[in-house]
């Protein structure tokens, strides 16, 4: 063996058991009852630690231009503050560009990002310019690894937006090609209606950006692409549902026997719209907006029940500067959250601590489900023999609490400052290396991996 972890307490997803694991050639190739393990080259003491699968962040954007600026985290930087947080692997964007065809806009993402990446990554193909070559297009970007696809229902001054019939065909070739499509799903003619009313009323003050934004706007538009979804046979992945409403949706979907996944974000779970009050409320516009408590408390319950499969981040970070470049106008703001490295914590704290989440959850809804959904399973996303060893080991009693400094995301504020956050890793490994040690980064940026997926197969709700 080339490593050994001994005395921990390895979380599975039926539930955390003692165990030691040991690695070779960047696999787990054993794990061993308590105090059984053989010798190896070298040994991580994880007594009194809980050992984890690596987190999947299934849905960032890294310097991604948005906005009127570009988002403030490069690979480089997003990933290496992505392994402080004890992310191992990352899923972000290649967004086709207006004329340009799908497989250069993967080619020309994958290049980027392969060159500054210290963590594993993917790509999913945001679709833009709907023509029959974009969709013949498709199955090539599928065989390159990347079986899955989004579509934007809203962002059409962006050039993102596909109207439902765009999105009707875009399923149906994604379903004969076994991809998957996330869909970002908000109404923007109501969203329209709603910020007209707000500027008529002389209103432009950062609470706007939620008020008009009301939750029916997000779930009339998941009620309509799942529709259109099952319609079509294609699999629906609904990316950061941020309201109760949106969760009811897919809840009635799930009762009818349709297979639609959803994901939510930690900004939903813990943060309400009194974030929007006083002077940095401004700093908090990301899209869909942060809602109200009460939705807070029903998204948890369908994290914890089982209808939203995964939580990810959607990390999207602007600085204070870029921020306050709204000038008063809440149209302005870019729109994003830094997020990526407080993922984990927050579900450790907020989640597992408060007795919303059995700690078998949350390695379902950060690891393992994200890489069963996604076509990474079982390389990533659990702690078995023959995965990949993406490992993380943490120490339950350790607080961190958040300042400005204490982050390592290229960005001068969080929107969790003054937390006292569990969860951050003492260790995180990738396929083998150490990559965080005891608040030191010894990763480096250009060693992550693109990750060529495969379409999922089989049943990936859990
Ligand atoms: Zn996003």
């Amino acid at each position: 063996m080339d490593l050994v972890i001994r005395g921990g307490t390895v979380v599975g997803e039926s539930g955390p058991y003692r165990a030691d694991i040991g690695i070779r050639d960047g696999r787990i190739a054993a794990i061993y009852s308590p105090g059984n393990a053989v010798e190896a080259r070298a040994t991580i003491d994880a007594n009194g630690k809980l050992v984890l699968p690596g987190v999947i962040d299934v849905h960032v954007h890294m310097e991604i231009p948005f906005c009127g600026t570009v988002s403030s985290d490069d690979f480089a930087s997003g990933s290496k503050a992505a392994a402080f947080g004890g992310v191992t692997t990352m899923i972000d964007f290649a967004i086709q560009a207006p004329g340009e065809t799908l497989a250069e806009a993967v080619a020309k993402r994958k290049e980027v990002a392969a060159a500054k990446s210290a963590i594993d990554f993917g790509l999913h193909c945001g679709i833009t310019d709907w023509s029959p070559a974009t969709r013949g297009g498709m199955r090539e970007v599928v065989e390159a690894g990347i079986p899955s696809f989004k579509v934007f229902m809203i962002y059409k001054q962006e050039g993102w937006m596909a109207d439902d019939g765009v999105m009707f065909e875009c399923f149906e070739e994604a379903a004969s090609l076994g991809a998957t499509v996330c869909v970002h799903a908000e109404n923007p003619y109501l969203i329209d209606v709603f910020t007209e009313r707000a500027l008529a009323s002389g209103r432009t003050d950062a609470v706007q950006h939620a008020l008009s934004r009301p939750n029916f706007s997000e779930s009339e538009a998941v009620q309509r692409a799942v529709y259109l979804a099952a319609m079509s046979g294609a699999k629906v992945y609904i990316v950061h549902m941020s309201a109760s409403d949106s969760a009811r949706v897919v809840e009635e979907w799930l009762a009818c026997g349709y297979p639609v996944l959803a994901e939510t974000c930690p900004q939903y779970l813990v943060l309400d719209n009194r974030a929007f009050e006083g002077p940095d409320g401004h700093l908090y516009a990301t899209c869909p907006p942060i809602r109200f408590e009460e939705d807070c408390e029903y998204l948890w319950g369908a994290v914890a029940g089982g209808s939203i499969q995964v939580v990810s981040t959607d990390h999207c970070s602007f600085t204070r500067a870029q921020k306050d470049a709204w000038g008063g106008d809440f149209r302005k703001i870019p729109f994003g959250l830094p997020g990526v490295e407080t993922l984990l914590p927050i579900l450790m704290t907020h989640g597992v601590g408060e007795g919303r989440l059995p700690l078998e959850r949350l390695v379902e809804v950060l690891c393992a489900n994200p890489a069963r959904i996604f076509g990474l399973y079982p390389e990533k996303g659990t702690l078995s023999v023959g995965s990949d060893a993406d490992i993380v080991v943490i120490d339950p009693k350790r607080k961190k609490q958040i300042t400005p400094g204490s982050l390592h995301m290229n960005c001068d504020y969080s929107p969790y400052e003054g937390d006292t956050l569990t969860g951050f890793p003492d260790i995180t490994m990738q396929r083998g290396r150490v990559i965080v040690e005891d608040g030191k980064f010894l990763g480096a940026a250009g060693e992550g991996r693109f990750l060529e997926r495969k379409p999922a197969g089989g049943d990936e709700s859990g």
